[in-house]
């Protein structure tokens, strides 16, 4: 059995200059002239600005996340009256929330579970300096599936006997942070 492995050459869109790219990565910032870009679902290599947090140590490598802001509407019934849980679904999910999903490579129960903690912690998204970040191994196509996957794990996690979820998630296209 032959295993082929398919690599395509990616050139930087800015000064045309290779790009190391690894298998599964779909981000890079450009080590030649520092331009940022990623892949498309369809393989097309566009701009993508990619934001930095000012906590970051320049001694760690930062840890790559999409993130955008999504507006949940909510339709939510338990085995109960309407009770506690209904009222903190209610309340959370009663303006935007940001949803931070992780683009580095890891597995799905801590993507899970750092998702779930940043969704209801959510740091503030300030600014600093860039550092070396993780390879990107999600696109943002990624994102919608997983961001939808945290709402129902959220309210699954609600202590109450949660029957049914529907909701509808409208969501900000997607960017890439880096984040401590
Ligand atoms: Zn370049």
């Amino acid at each position: 059995m032959t295993l082929t492995v398919e690599l395509i050459p990616l050139n930087c869109l800015r000064c045309d200059l290779p790009i190391p790219a690894e298998v599964e990565e779909v981000a890079w910032i450009c080590r030649n002239c520092g331009a940022s870009m990623t892949l498309t679902e369809v393989g097309e290599l566009i701009p993508c600005e990619i934001f930095f947090a000012a906590d970051l140590s320049p001694r760690q490598k930062g840890k790559p996340f999409w993130v955008a802001e999504g507006k949940v509407k909510l339709m939510r019934e338990s085995y109960t009256a309407i009770g506690k849980s209904d009222r903190e679904a209610e309340a959370f999910w009663s303006r935007p929330r940001l949803f931070f999903v992780p683009a580095y490579q890891c597995e799905l129960q801590e993507m899970l579970a750092v998702g779930i903690h940043l969704l209801t912690n959510p740091p503030s998204l300030v600014r600093g300096p860039s550092t070396d970040f993780l390879p990107v191994t999600h696109s943002a196509a990624d994102f919608r599936p997983f961001a939808e996957f945290l709402v129902i794990a959220l309210e699954a996690a609600r202590k109450d006997k949660v029957k049914t979820v529907h909701f509808e998630l409208e969501l900000q296209p997607p960017v890439l942070w880096i984040l401590p």
